[in-house]
């Protein structure tokens, strides 16, 4: 899909972008993003939950905020930022997309 499409070029190029949902929360994700990344965009279970009925998902990042966005829509992703540093990067989903991001919960993935 769009949004992984997009997520792998940019962990490519060293950006720490898994392409399904990031641990529990925001705090957790944030926690366990590898200390040799200067940069990450991820989405952890709670948005991945949340994504079917929403049909969005909201990036949690750090670093090139623009380069990210820019990134996205290069893939086709209709994202909404606000440009801010606080705000996380929207992804609006097809239901498609919406179903297959919620389909993998991190509980079922196993990073062992
Ligand atoms: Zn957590």
């Amino acid at each position: 899909m769009r949004l992984y499409e997009a997520m792998k070029e940019l962990e490519d190029e060293g950006v720490f972008a898994p392409q399904s949902a990031f641990w529990c929360c925001m705090s957790c994700g944030n926690a366990a993003v590898p200390k040799d990344k200067e940069e990450c965009l991820f989405f952890h279970d709670q948005d991945a939950e949340s994504a079917f009925m929403s049909r969005s998902v909201h990036l949690a990042w750090t670093g090139r905020g623009q380069h990210f966005v820019d990134t996205l829509k290069k893939h086709g992703c209709e994202v909404v930022w606000n440009g801010s540093e606080s705000q996380k990067i929207e992804v609006l989903l097809t239901e498609d997309e919406a179903t297959a991001v919620a389909a993998i919960r991190w509980d079922d993935q196993d990073y062992g």
